[in-house]
Order: C-alpha cells, then sequence, then structure tokens
C-alpha cells in the first residue's frame, strides 16, 4: 500500500485543538443552550444536531479576536449553532 504524504490541512468542519479545549470547558460549565434555552445533553456527540457544540455570542466572522475569549462563547446544540450563522450570514 503506497503511503500518501500526511500534510497537515485546514479541512472544513475539522476545529483546531485549542477549539476543542474552549468547547469541553464551555460544556462543562453550562448546562442550557444559549440559542434555544434548552438542556443540552452531554452524552451526545458534538456532530449530533442536539448535541453541544461551542456558540459565539458575536460573531467569528465579524469578531475573528474574540473566537477564543470565554467571555464571547457559550453552549449550543449544533441545531441552533448552525441556524444561528444562517441568520448572521
Ligand atoms: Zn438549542
Amino acid at each position: 500500500m503506497p503511503s500518501r504524504p500526511q500534510k497537515p490541512r485546514k479541512r472544513p468542519g475539522v476545529k483546531s485543538r485549542r477549539h476543542q479545549a474552549l468547547r469541553a470547558i464551555v460544556l462543562t460549565e453550562e448546562e442550557f443552550c444559549g440559542v434555544c434555552g434548552l438542556e443540552i445533553d452531554k452524552r451526545l456527540p458534538g456532530t449530533d444536531p442536539m448535541g453541544g457544540t461551542l456558540g459565539h455570542i458575536l460573531s467569528v466572522r465579524a469578531f475573528p479576536e474574540f473566537e477564543f475569549d470565554r467571555d464571547n462563547c457559550q453552549a449550543e446544540h449544533l441545531a441552533c449553532n448552525i441556524g444561528k450563522a444562517g441568520d448572521h450570514a
């Protein structure tokens, strides 16, 4: 089997280590979704629509400097996070 070179490439949907670390903190501290206010089931994976994700109060697109600011982050369902992103676009 030929081995392909492992080039570190940024793929869409793959979050950085820093993002993952902050997500873990936020999901530990917060029980409820910042968008819809319903409880987040922490047993669900982050890929589940009702799973917990790291959401941003001020959109990262508009305020990239606050991407890793804890005060700008909140727990959100994946479905809510995606829906919100659409609104902000
Ligand atoms: Zn929600």
